[in-house]
């Protein structure tokens, strides 16, 4: 299984990104549950014929939809690793908590957060988010929160306009209802216009609500686009609101010397959310929350029960445990994954490989300008390129839906499509370590083709 997956992944470049799954391998994977044992080599035959070639496609290097991490071996390694173990961080005293602890202290290092800074690892940014959410909860109402509700509070919070949906449904998973999200709009650059935001925030409080939390997005999933954190830091000390930014995948840009005028400010937030399954090349999953003060994250989280009282010596030393920080209470080894990356990497190339990822961005949006029958619908500040093959508008959004669908089923390109001031766009999002500059060609060349193959068939039936 180790040798084929090896060579699975030093092979990818020769395979299809994505295949659709066929409705009888499909069917297959609908079995009854069932009664008889089947040995391992025969669920290993069954894993080779159902599923490994059926997979997402983001370890290949053509694969440009969403914001997908593309994984390496020696985190496919490290995971086996972390299996064998079997180790539960929801707590105790052993060593792996400390590996967890110490991938926690990197990160609060790489963001410039202070020693009092604290962190958890999630499965992604969206539980990050939301667990940022219940300790800008517990920050403005207090710990009585936690066991009477709002008690009436109409609690507000603030994000741009282009904020990834995760953000309220963290405010409906909290119990505040997604409506309390205020989304600010954006200028032309994407980011969130401040004085709108000011002006929100003002008439919210006059109107009897409790304004508590900004969310900056350092990153945002259509553009690329930063909101200006450094003015939004100025904004939560002027209103004492929880400052937390939602960098998924934007907040890695601190570890490039080229990138990181983008997250100036970042480092006075509350808490900050990212992902080390994007840029950082972590194998799914891997987020993790951080937060300025771990003090917050502690009386957000902490409960007392008899069972699971850390003692002073023997495995139940150690406090605080991962389980006072979190949700979760048992919990995987995810942080062996983590630790092996920025090891074997460093800070340095994890930068490198987010400024890679906007030189191929560059490099489309320059071949797109150059193609007449394609333009670009937004700038391109970051990894991601928003495009569409030109055409009249009535038939514009659907000949590019189909475009985008064309290539991911005949294996060309996987890029996903999103909308940009109410136009369908294709859109490709560089983030793989694995893609270059010849991809991006690939991409041009496929929704060319695409696109005249779908013109000509139209002229055909004219
Ligand atoms: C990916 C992403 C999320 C969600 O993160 P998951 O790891 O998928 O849970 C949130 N915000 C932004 C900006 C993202 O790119």
């Amino acid at each position: 299984m180790l040798d084929d997956m090896v060579d699975h992944l030093r092979d990818v470049r020769s395979r299809p990104v994505w295949q659709p799954l066929q409705t009888q391998t499909r069917a297959t994977l609908r079995a009854p549950l069932p009664a008889e044992t089947i040995s391992p080599d025969a669920i290993y035959d069954r894993f080779r014929d159902t599923i490994l070639p059926y997979a997402t496609g983001n370890t290949h290097p053509r694969f440009m939809g969403w914001v997908h991490g593309g994984g390496t071996p020696l985190g496919m390694l490290a995971e086996m690793l972390a299996g064998g173990l079997n180790a539960n961080l929801g707590g105790r005293d052993h060593a792996p908590i400390e590996v967890e602890r110490q991938v926690i202290r990197w990160a609060a290092e790489a963001f410039g957060l202070p020693e009092t800074a604290g962190g958890l690892l999630v499965t992604g940014s969206s539980m990050a988010n939301f667990i940022a959410v219940l300790m800008a909860r517990t920050a403005v109402l207090g710990d009585d929160s936690r066991t009477k509700g709002l008690n009436a509070a109409r609690l507000t919070a603030y994000a741009s306009a282009g904020v990834h949906r995760c953000v309220p449904d963290a405010l409906d998973m909290a119990g505040l209802g997604s409506d309390a999200l205020r989304r600010i709009p954006v200028g032309p650059d994407y980011r969130m216009d401040v004085a709108v935001l000011a002006e929100t925030i003002s008439a919210d409080r006059a109107a009897g609500a409790t304004p508590f939390l900004i969310v900056g997005t350092a990153g945002s999933v259509d553009v690329g686009a930063f909101d200006d954190l450094a003015a939004l830091a100025d904004l939560c000390a002027r209103e004492n609101l929880w400052f937390h930014v939602d960098g998924a995948f934007g907040a890695l840009t601190a570890l490039s010397p080229a990138l990181r005028h983008n997250v100036a400010g970042m480092d006075r937030a509350h808490s900050i959310a990212f992902d080390f399954h994007k840029w950082a090349q972590v194998p799914y999953d891997a987020g993790c929350i951080l937060v300025r003060d771990q003090a917050d994250q502690i009386r957000t989280f902490t409960a007392a029960t008899a069972y699971l009282t850390p003692g002073t010596r023997g495995l139940s030393a150690n406090a605080p445990w991962p389980a006072d920080l979190g949700p979760d209470l048992s919990r995987g080894f995810r942080a062996l994954k983590v630790w092996f990356a920025i090891q074997a990497f460093g800070a340095d190339r994890f930068g490198e490989v987010a400024e890679r990822s906007c030189a191929v961005a560059q490099h489309l949006a320059a071949r797109i300008a150059a193609e007449p029958a394609l333009e670009l619908l937004a700038p391109v500040p970051l990894n991601i390129v928003c495009f569409r093959y030109r055409a009249p508008a009535g038939e514009v959004d659907a000949l590019n839906r189909e475009i985008a669908a064309d290539i991911q089923e005949a294996g060309l390109a996987a890029p996903s499509t999103t909308i940009i001031n109410g136009a369908l766009a294709i859109r490709a999002a560089f983030v793989n370590h694995r893609t270059r500059t010849d991809d991006a060609d690939a991409l041009v060349e496929a929704v060319l083709a695409a696109g005249k193959t779908r013109h000509d068939k139209k002229e055909t039936r004219r």
